[in-house]
């Protein structure tokens, strides 16, 4: 496209934006289990209009705008307060999870860098299922990354003890994750816990999918095991406030047990022309609406809210283990949460995705081992049924393709 010389009318424009949209995921019908996170058009208008509230306004200017300030300062103690943050604990809001994660990564290797000693090459430890955000992150401040195999006993957990033996003098940072994305299963951070207090290492819980989830379903009486700052030796924390936060899109939140760890991440500069400015995170301007509508849905929602929603959840991803089951897929471990991954003993999970893709669903899968995979949502309650049928349907149909290629080979070895 070229810039036009002149402009044109704005409806004219909108209703070229909608047509072009026609095209897109159809999420509205529950069609899309990954990339949004659909929790109602009540729930999509609160986000909206508070984050139109705050449009304009700059989180980069927190004496200009206090209000901003002392709303984001809420949200982290919001935060915190779910995530079992003991006093002193602290953080700030970025703009999603490899924001957080590159922070958190940061503040781990600026702190490492605190004791004098000089390194060659600082390292990370993660466990396979951890996401490639951490790998992003390395990768722009050099730094190794060490993928450490899932143990292999059919729970898709990190292997806390494999973990331990690939770190060293260097290793920054480990990492488990609450859950992983592409088995949606929460890793032993007690185990990992234990293992970062021998090794002295900073333990940093990814749980940017997890951390406005899971205490909710605990309190539904989900029996999640200990994963956030309740283990001591966790000394940091992913978690996005635009996943099941059910926040507008561009909010994550950083958190550190202490102050003293968390003063490792702010830059603060006054060597330039410019006048002196310290920002906390990667980000210079920071969109105010992101904070806004944070702020507000977390708000309206309270913690009956996220209890309703996050038990819709679960109960639909109910409903999915024993639909898939019953279609004779196999779940990998044990997700507890909105995430769930499944195999089938038979057929390639790629060519049932291939399938379910062709009769409009847009949903994602895991590769290791290849199984489709659903980021589920509160709205998904009602579409689930139909979810199962097409699943069904597509099984039936990779099955009868595999039935006539077997019918081929027969007749061309008979
Ligand atoms: C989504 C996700 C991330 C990355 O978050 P973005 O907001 O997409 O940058 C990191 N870790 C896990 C486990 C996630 O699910």
């Amino acid at each position: 496209m070229k810039m036009p010389e002149q402009g044109r009318a704005w409806q004219d424009i909108q209703s070229d934006m909608i047509k072009r949209g026609a095209g897109d995921a159809k999420w509205r019908d529950g069609r899309t289990a990954v990339y949004v996170f659909n929790a109602g058009e009540e729930i999509a208008a609160i986000q909206k209009e508070a984050y139109a509230a705050f449009m304009s306004e700059n989180g980069l200017g927190p004496l200009a705008f206090p209000s901003l300030a002392q709303m984001e300062k809420d949200v982290i103690s919001m935060g915190l307060g779910l995530l079992h943050g003991p006093e002193g604990s602290t953080g700030a809001m970025t703009s999603g999870g490899t924001d957080s994660i590159t922070m958190a990564i940061k503040t781990a290797r600026d702190f490492a860098r605190a004791d004098g000693r000089a390194r060659e090459r600082s390292n990370i430890v993660l466990p396979q299922s951890a996401h490639l955000a951490f790998d992003k992150a390395a990768h722009l401040m050099d730094i190794e990354v060490r993928r450490v195999a899932l143990k292999t006993d059919g729970t898709f957990e990190a292997d806390s003890s494999a973990m331990g033996e690939a770190c060293d003098d260097d290793t920054i940072m480990m990492v488990g994750s609450a859950p992983n994305f592409p088995h949606g299963i929460i890793d032993p951070i007690e185990a990992l816990g234990e293992i970062a207090k021998q090794k002295g290492v900073w333990l940093h819980v990814d749980a940017c999918v997890g951390g406005y989830f899971a205490p909710f379903a605990r309190m539904n009486g989900v029996p999640v095991p200990a994963f956030d700052f309740d283990v001591p030796a966790v000394h940091s924390m992913s978690a996005d406030l635009h996943k099941y936060g059910y926040a507008a899109k561009g909010a994550s939140t950083v958190l550190f047990r202490s102050e003293e760890l968390f003063k490792h991440m702010p830059f603060d500069m006054n060597q330039w022309s410019g006048a002196p400015m310290k920002t906390p995170t990667l980000a210079g301007t920071r969109p105010g609406g992101a904070i806004s509508a944070a702020w507000a849905v977390m708000n309206h929602l309270g913690i009956e809210g996220y209890k309703r929603l996050q038990g819709q959840v679960c109960a639909t991803r109910e409903r999915v283990e024993e639909g898939v089951k019953r279609l004779g897929f196999e779940v990998l471990g044990n997700p507890m949460l909105g995430l769930i991954a499944f195999r089938h003993p038979d057929h390639h999970a790629f060519a049932i995705y291939g399938e379910i893709y062709r009769r409009g669903w847009f949903t994602s899968v895991t590769k290791e081992p290849p199984s489709l995979h659903l980021m589920l949502s509160p709205k998904h309650a009602d579409f689930i049924e139909e979810y199962l049928a097409d699943l069904e349907a597509s099984l039936r149909a990779v099955e009868a393709s595999a039935d006539a290629e077997k019918l081929k080979v027969e007749a061309r070895y008979s």
